[in-house]
């Protein structure tokens, strides 16, 4: 009765022991110890199963050498493997009656006998009676086999053994698991944090605190708006509540760090469900706010042009692509490609070069309103876009006035460079045409303008409206004028004030067309200017003109000085004063009777550059007029370091000298100025014996004007009396 009482007791303790979870090794020993207790003078061995390698290790055996412990580390099973192999291998309890004699002990007999081990029974410790842990063995100093008790408690044994293991192992899966998930929430770079159904903070992990600066004790039974930016609540809310509902969420917004700072977060919103029911949200906040940062710059460096700050030609295709299909009528490309950069970028530097490219991105930007896009292509092209209707419209007369921009001076570190530019104008009807098309059209139209001989525009020719088609054909006509020989000269006699004899004669070009008759220069002379054509122009003017007066002065007695009007983008080409020697040389016509009329605003771009032109022109001995005087920005004094000989007042002030004091004043001004500068002083625009006396009292000295004679044919013009009305009473 004690024994079995004994035995129960030691049973219960071990079960104990398992439930309590002590440690495997412990309950071993507490088994192995039951079992000795039984048998006294049996040495008691738990070998463990590794499957890996399907071998056998011995694990527990007090009193064995430390010889035979090593020989017993990872015995491969099988069914002539001693008798715990054997048992391990067959899953069936082995009994070795006497080791001497067995012959599945061949291999390790001598070991065993050293160790006086003369008999083994042992038994596989198996789970679910399938799988294999190891095997539970007692040795015996002599020859025998167990008793049926004997057996029973060896398997009894093995049982608490198994029981201990696999209790041991679901225990440690379990530890792993959960455990793996609080290193999830714990070690989480990002905000983790447990919402309840509220909204309101239940757990949050470091991450909170190394994002926001909120430690964990401190947000607890917060709500989570508290850390989000106003305009973003219902977005949170919103998602936060259908993550409630049971579907996950992502949405960005931007939050408040412990500090006040805003920081950009993106946030996943889950259900936590529990037994199908939903009872909180997990949320993951993570820091974008560098990332997205770096993504925009990414996107900047993509999208812009380092050098101008402009967008570049991927920014201008996204921007074209985006607004294409917005754009209610029509959009306009227009490419600018500048005329010889190339010269100048290699001839002075990539500095010199790329301040240049920076200054003509100035300019454009100044010649373009707010809604225009402008962009700089690779190298020296530029691109606009047009969206805007009225925009699109003008097209045109922007192209002209960009074209006049670039034809201005520029000074670079000293340089005063002068470029133009080539335009190719592409549209865009919204249907028809996608965004690489319409760059493609203007592309071509550039390469177009290039071949026209630059400082021009081309439009590509795709549906066109009237105006622009008009002002298409003009061009194209104006070309074949030049060609054609459809201008004419007109001459317009300058008198002196006093005697009123015919001084000189100013050449003012005519355009015979062929459809429209005659056309004046006020409508087509801006256009040629615009295009680059006033230089073929103004050349043939110039000859032409020289050519007159030759034969005119060969039947003269006193020779007449002709005036040619030159325009600041012929003047400014390279060669002009070749052309203006050429014309004398080939004409004969002595320099001193030909006189060249330039504006005011010639002088104020690049002036050194101007001056020391005309002061060659000068030299020549070709006299040199200021036209339309007054109407530019050049002051009286800036007259003083100009080679000049003239200045012709601008009409505007004569038309109302009578009526307005102010400008009769500006007249006195302009002739006492001048005289004491040591130049002459034409009034033009003289229509009326009132202008005239006036002037004359005014001590102008020539008088130009309707009053006196139109322009005429050269023809008429010689038919003309050689006396001109001058001032009443005034002495011939
Ligand atoms: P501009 O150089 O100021 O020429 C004088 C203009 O005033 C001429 O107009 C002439 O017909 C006009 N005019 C002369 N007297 C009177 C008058 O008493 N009353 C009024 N109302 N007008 C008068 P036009 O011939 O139409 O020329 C206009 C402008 O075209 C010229 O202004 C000149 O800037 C330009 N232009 C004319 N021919 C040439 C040329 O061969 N080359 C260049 N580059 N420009 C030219
Ligand atoms: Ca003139
Ligand atoms: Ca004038």
């Amino acid at each position: 009765m004690d024994r079995i009482l004994a035995e129960l007791a030691d049973q219960q303790k071990i079960q104990d022991m398992i439930a309590s979870h002590a440690p495997f090794m412990d309950i071993l020993a507490e088994v192995t110890k039951m079992v000795a207790r039984k048998m006294p003078d049996a040495t008691v061995t738990f070998m463990l199963y590794d499957p890996a390698d399907d071998t056998l290790s011995l694990v527990a055996g007090e009193g064995l050498s430390e010889t035979y412990r090593t020989a017993m580390q990872r015995v491969k099973i099988g069914p002539e493997v001693a008798t715990c192999g054997k048992a391990a291998f067959t899953r069936k309890a082995v009994i070795t009656r006497d080791i001497t004699a067995a012959p599945n002990w061949t291999a390790y007999r001598d070991s065993a006998l050293k160790e006086n081990l003369m008999s083994c029974w042992s038994v596989p410790v198996m789970v679910a009676g399938s799988e294999l842990l190891g095997t539970f063995a007692t040795y015996h100093p002599t020859p025998g086999q167990p008793s049926e008790d004997q057996l029973v408690l060896i398997m009894r044994a093995a049982g608490l053994v198994a029981f201990a293991l696999t209790r041991q192992q679901d225990q440690r899966a379990l530890r792993i698991q959960s455990q793996r998930y609080q290193s999830l929430f714990t070690y989480h770079p990002d905000a983790v944090f447990e919402l309840d159904l509220n909204g309101c903070f239940v757990a949050a992990n470091h991450g909170s605190e190394n994002i926001a600066g909120f430690a964990e004790k401190n947000i607890l039974g917060l709500h989570f708006q508290q850390f989000i930016k106003a305009e973003h609540h219902n977005v949170a809310q919103q998602a936060f509540e259908e993550a409630r509902k049971g579907t996950p969420q992502n949405y960005e917004v931007v939050a408040y760090s412990i500090n006040g700072e805003e920081y950009l977060v993106a946030v996943t919103n889950l259900p936590i469900i529990v037994d199908n029911e939903v009872v909180g949200v997990y949320g993951i906040a993570k820091d974008i706010t560098r990332q997205r940062e770096s993504e925009l710059k990414l996107h900047v460096q993509r999208t812009h042009d380092l050098l101008t700050g402009l967008a570049n030609r991927a920014g201008f295709e996204a921007r074209l692509a985006e607004d294409l299909p917005l754009a209610k009528g029509r959009v306009a490309v227009l490419l600018i490609n500048l005329d010889g950069f190339s010269s100048i970028n290699d001839g002075l530097g990539h500095t010199v070069g790329d301040h240049l490219l920076q200054a003509v991105a100035n300019r454009l930007v100044d010649g373009l309103e707010p809604g225009d896009f402008l962009a700089r292509f690779a190298g020296d092209e530029y691109g606009v876009l047009l969206t805007d209707r009225a925009r699109v419209e003008n097209a045109l007369p922007l192209v002209e006035r960009l074209l006049s921009l670039l034809a201005r001076p520029f000074v670079i570190d000293e340089h005063v460079l002068h470029v133009s530019a080539s335009i190719g104008v592409a549209m865009g009807q919204v249907s028809s045409r996608d965004a690489s098309a319409l760059i493609q059209n203007a592309h071509m139209a550039v390469r177009e303008a290039k071949a026209q001989g630059r400082n021009t525009w081309e439009w590509y020719a795709g549906d066109v409206d009237s105006t622009v088609r008009e002002h298409i054909e003009l061009r194209r006509e104006l070309l074949e004028a030049v060609e054609h020989d459809q201008l004419v000269l007109y001459y317009q006699p300058l008198v002196d004030a006093h005697t009123g004899k015919m001084k000189a004669l100013e050449a003012l070009v005519r355009w015979q067309h062929p459809e429209r008759g005659m056309v004046p220069p006020g409508d087509f002379i801006p256009l040629a200017e615009r295009t680059g054509q006033i230089i073929d122009l103004d050349r043939w003017v110039l000859w032409r003109a020289c050519q007159d007066l030759q034969s005119i002065n060969a039947d003269r007695e006193v020779p007449l000085t002709v005036a040619v009007n030159i325009s600041p983008v012929h003047f400014r080409r390279n060669g002009f004063f070749d052309e203006v020697k050429q014309a004398l040389e080939e004409s004969g016509l002595n320099p001193e009777h030909l006189e060249l009329e330039v504006t005011e605003g010639l002088m104020m771009a690049g002036s050194e550059k101007a001056i020391e032109l005309l002061q060659n022109v000068r030299n020549l001995g070709v006299k040199v007029a200021i036209d339309d005087f007054g109407t530019g920005f050049s002051s009286l004094s800036y007259l003083r370091q100009l080679p000049i000989n003239k200045v012709k007042i601008d009409r505007s002030f004569i038309q109302d000298i009578a009526s307005g004091r102010e400008n009769a004043a500006i007249v006195e001004g302009i002739i006492t100025m001048a005289h004491h500068l040591g130049l002459e002083v034409v009034a033009e625009g003289i229509e009326t014996p009132e202008q005239r006396n006036d002037l004359a009292q005014r001590r102008c000295d020539i008088l130009q004007g309707f009053y006196f004679s139109r322009p005429v044919p050269l023809a008429e013009l010689l038919e003309l009396p050689q006396q001109l009305p001058a001032v009443e009473g005034s002495c011939t």
